[in-house]
């Protein structure tokens, strides 16, 4: 079983899946039952409400994460929806993910690199140096002065996610 190799407290992992389906979904793939159930058996044995259980469920599968099985009570001739959780395909989507967010990452980095900013003394307001400059170097938000922001800082900790991702890429690539 692949879902026993797939840490769920991982940060990473928890965050993922929390953008993906929200707290009540996160529960639903935490406390999931083990093999095939109905939505209605994990709703009970989650506390999740079903309909949320049921959106969890659905979006789970579109993203590959859950399948499931359909079988037809003999009796009543009802069609029963049997659910299984399938998180194989969980490193991929996050290295997918985190590929996406590397080019975002390094797009804002250079437009940090490229711009200058000022900033607003009281913390309210950063623009271009081209927007301060039409304000007159006023805030918009305080009326407040516009001052020179040195922005190092934030090229310095931009340049540290993405070193971070490039490992973590890098890595998970080597592995599969
Ligand atoms: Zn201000």
């Amino acid at each position: 079983m692949v879902n026993f190799l797939v840490d769920l407290n991982d940060p990473v992992i928890k965050g993922y899946l929390i953008n993906l389906v929200g707290e009540e979904g996160y529960k639903v793939v935490a406390n999931m039952p083990e093999g095939e159930v109905t939505d209605e058996k994990i709703a009970q044995a989650t506390g999740v409400l079903l309909n949320i259980v049921r959106r969890t469920l659905f979006i789970l599968y579109e993203n590959r994460l859950a399948g499931y099985r359909r079988e037809r009570d003999t009796d009543s001739g009802w069609l029963t929806y049997l659910w299984k959780l399938d998180l194989s395909n969980l490193n991929r989507q996050l290295e997918l993910e985190a590929k996406k967010l590397l080019k975002n990452l390094k797009t804002k980095l250079e437009y940090e690199k490229d711009k200058v900013f000022y900033i607003c003394e009281k913390q309210d307001g950063r623009f271009l140096f081209e927007i301060a400059a039409e304000m007159e170097f006023k805030c918009r938000f305080c009326g407040g002065e516009l001052v020179f922001e040195d922005n190092e800082p934030v090229i310095d900790a931009l340049k540290q996610r993405i070193e971070k991702l490039e490992d973590l890429t890098s890595s998970s690539g080597a592995a599969a």
